[in-house]
């Protein structure tokens, strides 16, 4: 029989969810509306609803371990399908915090090196840059010829230029990343 101890540690983990995404994840009855109009969800393993489900059952090592919290692209189809109004994009992007305040390595760590280094560059200049996500991409996974020659295409066509566009007050764009870090977002 389940003690008072077995439970808690579960608990405690969706509570922590929940308080940091603001999201009730408690609510999640598996109706799977989410993963139906997920775009993500043909790559997700496991689908972003049964990522809920591991969180209720304190599987914290699973879920911050999984590449499901990388895949999402933050469109919030499944917000805006959920009957309970749960934006899995905003419980993604807590775990995916908690994952590297870990140190845990997600399934496939190219989808984390992505991520940040595609972050890294909205951070400098204000918005994306692709040709310098892509080289510190490279650099975090020492993949450097990979696709190179779908990439000079890419530059014949000036579809990827080599220098970034900038917007004007990027530094309000670093504050916000710096006021994001230091309130733990
Ligand atoms: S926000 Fe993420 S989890 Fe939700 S539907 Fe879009 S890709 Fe899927
Ligand atoms: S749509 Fe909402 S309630 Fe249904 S499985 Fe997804 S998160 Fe849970």
């Amino acid at each position: 029989m389940a003690t008072g101890a077995n439970i808690a540690p579960a608990l405690k983990f969706s509570e922590e969810i929940e308080a940091r995404s603001g999201q009730p994840v408690s609510l999640c009855y598996q109706c799977k509306k989410c993963a139906g109009g997920c775009p993500m969800s043909f790559a997700m393993q496991p689908y972003n609803c049964d990522l809920l489900k591991l969180i209720k059952y304190g599987e914290k090592e699973a879920v911050l371990g999984s590449n499901t919290i990388w895949l999402c692209i933050g469109c919030r189809t499944c917000g805006a399908r959920c009957p309970n109004g749960i934006d899995i994009s905003k419980v993604n992007d807590v775990l995916r915090e908690m994952s590297l305040a870990s140190g845990k390595k997600a399934g496939d760590p190219r989808t984390a090196a992505f991520h940040q280094s595609f972050l890294a560059t909205v951070e400098q200049f204000g918005r994306s840059y692709e040709a310098g996500t892509i080289g510190l991409f490279k650099l975090k996974t020492a993949s450097f010829t990979q696709d190179l020659a779908l990439g000079l295409r890419f530059m014949a066509r000036n579809k990827l230029k080599l220098l970034p566009d900038r917007i004007r007050r990027a530094g309000e764009i670093k504050r916000i990343f710096r006021k994001a870090r230091e309130a733990g977002k």
